[in-house]
């Protein structure tokens, strides 16, 4: 960082250093208490809070302040009210309390509630949510105070993405303390990290004007492959161009501001595509940052004439774009996923991990569920990006070590006897990138977990609350083992003994039962999907497939038992998923056929007709050559003018139908054909910018 970057990073952030300069000294302890350990705000002090907030917004160019959150439609919302309060003719004052801090009421009649929600009670509460601190939004001539809150009905159903989602770590979190007590460790606090790797398209904002596909769906519908894009491998992590790197550099100057610790940024595999990633962060702060990433990528595209396209395959035919969700458990600061020095952390580690592996086996549905979405259904299983499969990655030398605790036999050159719970040190798990295997969804990278099925445009809480109930569940089934074999008491001198002995067998059984989820090949290969298949692991192929476990009475019981989504919760996302899959299907199908009729057709036709008349005239004048020519291509444009007649009324007639899978079928078609005209009608009477425009000029 340069030193203005480092001045300015988290300015616009309502710090601990902003808190302490704001507040008096005993309330920003006490909100700061709050903070650190998710407690609820102490009511007497939000006044005083709000006052200094308030304060600290005015010095920073604040007019407004918003409640922030983040409904079921993906992404975020707010509405501002302004700090401005008339009190008198040509008087006023600037106002916030307490009250305007901690909760607000909306009409949420508009935002997606499936069903929770009657409209003659389409109230909607927000409520502050204090563990991701309040920051400021600007803009060319303003900026406004963004409180993060939760959203939820006026019955207390969850209506968005943050209450699950803090439900969830709570959840995670007791299950871990409960375990590490048994190992004898102190309380300590339980800190769940994520950093999300964000992947996105920039293409110029000229080309995209012209693309109603790209500006109505977010992909295109249409486009023949160029020759060249990314067979040679040439833009990975290759030399970033100068218009490229300055909207980069304006992004991270924006998100340093607000604390969001951007770290690297780099070329991706596709052309056009690129990566930023931050460093990890509390689970809940980086949800709140990867929306601000998404939206600040957005809003410095725009100001550098680019348009940055988070849809998960704007393109056919190149990489789509993911998400790459790293998550980990850390226990008094230090991370459970990092094997440790002693046989005793190592211990805790290997119980961590196979309680991970337990609950992705048993429930790899839901954590496909989470990453179902209309964009999402073109990415995965696609040839270079996970599989719907889910599967657990773990790399060799812990394959090895899980082999030998299972099978009890000594496997890895350098141990003389398998692996001893307890007893044993872990062998160095190497992190270098060799080791690791890009082609599963579900990888351990050497100190945590990274879950890569997450689409580009997702909000990683979906994929997180899942990963994190699923976890405390099977966490939880591992203690209520544990209480019920280790019959000695803690205090006993045996006790130790007996319960490394129980863990050991436990564990056993566990990878036993449940190391069908891991697989270490190549989770591209066709072979994977009937390997797969042999080992029972579902493979949910579209949306609609994947989101029916929502409805299953077990997962709804999981995520009731848990806290974390009540059954009608559960239900009204599901039916949430649904509407929002057939609504973008259907809007894709509408433009395509659009598109289809008033674009492509006019031009193929005239140049149709252009060639008719000149084979006419070529005849009639008895030209000797060029009319073989011309006859062929009118030949080729004729019977393809034909085929787009006949796969325009299909698409019609599924649009009118609107089921889904028949709405993609007739596009697939449709799409078809124009490509092959793409590469047939004049270039300059094309009506779309090309792929190998829009991917390669910027
Ligand atoms: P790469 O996967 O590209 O090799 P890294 O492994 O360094 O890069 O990290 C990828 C992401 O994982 C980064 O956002 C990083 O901050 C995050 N990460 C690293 N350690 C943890 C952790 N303990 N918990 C969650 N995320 C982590
Ligand atoms: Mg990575």
């Amino acid at each position: 960082m340069t030193d203005t970057s480092l001045k300015t990073y988290g300015e616009d952030v309502f710090s601990e250093k902003a808190i302490r300069r704001h507040l008096p000294k005993d309330v920003a302890a006490k909100l700061l208490a709050t903070m650190r350990d998710a407690k609820p705000l102490d009511p007497s002090i939000a006044d005083a809070v709000a006052q200094g907030m308030k304060d600290w917004a005015l010095k920073s160019g604040a007019t407004h302040f918003t409640h922030w959150f983040q409904p079921l439609t993906g992404g975020t919302a707010e509405k501002h009210d302004a700090f401005l309060e008339p009190t008198g003719p040509a008087q006023a004052v600037q106002k916030f309390s307490g009250k305007n801090l901690i909760g607000g009421e909306t009409d949420a009649s508009s935002f997606p509630s499936g069903g929770l929600r009657s409209t003659f009670e389409a109230r909607g509460y927000t409520a502050w949510d204090p563990t991701s601190p309040a920051f400021i939004k600007r803009h060319a001539n303003g900026a406004t105070l963004c409180i993060p809150t939760a959203f939820c009905a006026y019955t207390g159903a969850a209506l968005d993405m943050k209450t699950p989602l803090l439900r969830s770590i709570q959840a995670v979190s007791r299950a871990t303390e409960r375990l590490m007590s048994k190992f004898g460790k102190p309380k300590a606090h339980v800190s769940i990290t994520l950093g999300a790797e964000q992947e996105y398209f920039l293409i110029d904002r000229s080309f995209y004007l012209k693309r109603p596909d790209l500006l109505q769906t977010g992909r295109t519908v249409y486009g023949a492959a160029p020759a060249k894009h990314q067979q040679l491998d040439d833009h990975y992590f290759g030399a970033i161009r100068p218009r490229i790197l300055k909207f980069m550099t304006e992004v991270e100057e924006r998100l340093w501001r607000l604390g969001i610790p951007a770290k690297t940024r780099h070329n991706e595999v596709a052309p056009a595509q690129f990566e930023l990633a931050p460093m990890f962060e509390d689970l809940n702060l980086a949800v709140d940052h990867n929306m601000l990433v998404m939206e600040v990528l957005k809003q410095a595209a725009e100001a550098n004439g680019l348009v940055c396209l988070l849809h998960e395959k704007p393109f056919e035919g190149v990489n789509g774009s993911g998400k790459h969700c790293n998550w980990s458990i850390a226990y008094g600061g230090k991370n459970l996923l990092s094997p440790g020095a002693s046989p005793r952390d190592n211990a805790i580690f290997l119980t961590f991990l196979s309680a991970i592996v337990r609950a992705v086996d048993l429930h790899s549905d839901m954590l496909r569920m989470a990453t179902a979405g209309a964009g999402n259904d073109h990415r995965l299983g696609a040839n270079e990006a996970p599989p719907a499969i889910i599967s657990v990655f773990l790399g060799d030398e812990l394959s090895a070590v899980m082999r030998e605790i299972e099978t009890g036999r000594a496997e890895r050159k350098t141990g003389r006897t398998a692996m001893k719970i307890g007893v044993d040190t872990m062998p160095p798990i190497p992190r270098d990138t060799t080791d690791r295997n890009r082609t599963s969804p579900f990888a351990f990278t050497g100190n945590k977990f990274e879950f890569r099925a997450p689409g580009s445009s997702q909000n990683c809480a979906a994929s997180q609350m899942v990963l994190n109930t699923i976890v405390a569940e099977s966490i939880d089934a591992i203690c209520d083992k544990l209480d019920a074999l280790v019959d000695v008491p803690e205090r006993s001198p045996k006790y130790t003994d007996r319960f490394n002995e129980e863990l050991q067998k436990l564990l056993q059984r566990l990878i036993r039962k449940h190391k069908r989820v891991l697989f270490s090949g190549d989770g591209y290969a066709k072979e994977w999907k009937a390997e797969a298949e042999r080992r029972g692991l579902p493979n949910l192929h579209d949306t609609l497939e994947a989101i029916a476990p929502m409805e299953s009475p077990a997962n709804r019981a999981l995520f009731a038992k848990y806290g974390v989504l009540t059954e009608g919760e559960m239900a009204s996302r599901r039916e949430i998923a649904a509407e929002d899959y057939e609504s973008r299907v259907l809007i894709e199908g509408k433009v395509a056929l659009e598109i289809g009729r008033s674009m492509i057709r006019p031009v193929v036709a005239d140049e149709f007709s252009r060639l008719a008349t000149a084979i006419g005239r070529a005849s009639r004048d008895g030209l000797k050559v060029g009319i073989a020519g011309l006859k062929a291509l009118s030949l080729k444009l004729g019977a393809g003018l034909d085929d787009l007649h006949v796969k325009c009324e299909r698409l019609e007639k599924s649009v009118s139908k609107g089921e889904p899978r028949g709405i993609l079928r007739a596009m697939g078609d449709l799409r078809r054909t124009v490509d092959r005209l793409e590469c047939l009608v004049d270039d300059s009477k094309w009506p779309l910018p090309k792929y190998r425009e829009m991917l390669f000029i910027y």
